[in-house]
C-alpha cells in the first residue's frame, strides 16, 4: 500500500503519472501484488515529501551485521527480513556484512548528488534509498583484501539466497540500458519473496518484472 501514501501526499504531476502507471497494469492476468511494489527510477521519481512509514534505527538493534556508522535507518518491512537473512548467512559461517547506507531522505540525496562526480549518484527523488527499502552493503574482505564486493563470499551467498528473503540485486551487470544504473552489486532492494524469486530465477530487472 506504499503507493497510496504517494498518491495522498504526492505532488500533482507525480501523482497523475503514478496513477497512469498503475492503471497501465490493470490487465486481467495482472497479479495484485505487483501494484504494491514501489518502482523508483529516473522515469518514476518520488516526490520530495515521500517518507517510509516506519523507520528502524539499525544501531539500536541486536543484529547479525555491522554498520558503517550509527545513523543508518531502514523501513521496518525491509529491516525484518534483512535481519533474518543475515542471521541465516551467519549460521552458514558467512559473517561480517557491513551496511554502509540505508534510508536517505530527499535533502540528503540532493547533498550526495551535489558532492558526487557526474553519473555516480542519482538525483534526489530518483534514488531507491528514499523508499527505506534499499541498502548498500560491503564486507570486511573489501577493506582487508581491497577486493570488489562481487568477488566476496558475502556476495556469493547473497546471490544464492537473498531472494528467499525478498531481496534482489537491483542493478545487475549488463542491464544498465533497462535500469538506468551502472552495475551495483552492493545495492539490495526489498521487493517481497514472490517478486524476488521470480526476478532472480528469470534473470530480469524490477523494471522488466513490473512491465509484464
Ligand atoms: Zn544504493
Amino acid at each position: 500500500a506504499l503507493h497510496l501514501d504517494v498518491l495522498t501526499h504526492g505532488q500533482g504531476d507525480f501523482s497523475q503519472r503514478l496513477t497512469d502507471y498503475l492503471t497501465s497494469f490493470k490487465g486481467e492476468n495482472e497479479r495484485q501484488a505487483r501494484e504494491d511494489i514501489l518502482l523508483v527510477n529516473f522515469d518514476h521519481p518520488l516526490p520530495e515529501n515521500y517518507q517510509p512509514k516506519e523507520l528502524v534505527c539499525l544501531y539500536e538493534q541486536r543484529h547479525s551485521f555491522r554498520l558503517a556508522n550509527s545513523n543508518i535507518y531502514l523501513a521496518r518491512e525491509c529491516y525484518e527480513p534483512m535481519e533474518r537473512m543475515f542471521a541465516a548467512a551467519e549460521a552458514e559461517n558467512v559473517n561480517g556484512f557491513i551496511v554502509t547506507s540505508g534510508y536517505r531522505d530527499y535533502q540528503r540525496q540532493q547533498e550526495v548528488y551535489a558532492q558526487s562526480e557526474p553519473g555516480k549518484a542519482q538525483e534526489a527523488g530518483a534514488s531507491e534509498h528514499q523508499t527505506g527499502l534499499a541498502m548498500d552493503l560491503s564486507s570486511p574482505d573489501c577493506m582487508v583484501l581491497n577486493t570488489w564486493f562481487d568477488t566476496t563470499d558475502a556476495f556469493k551467498w547473497l546471490s544464492e539466497h537473498c531472494a528467499e528473503y525478498g531481496f534482489i540485486i537491483r542493478y545487475p551487470k549488463g542491464k544498465t540500458d533497462i535500469t538506468g544504473y551502472d552495475y551495483e552489486p552492493w545495492h539490495l532492494r526489498y521487493v517481497g519473496v514472490d517478486a524476488a524469486e521470480e526476478i532472480t530465477e528469470q534473470g530480469i530487472t524490477l523494471e522488466e518484472y513490473l512491465k509484464r
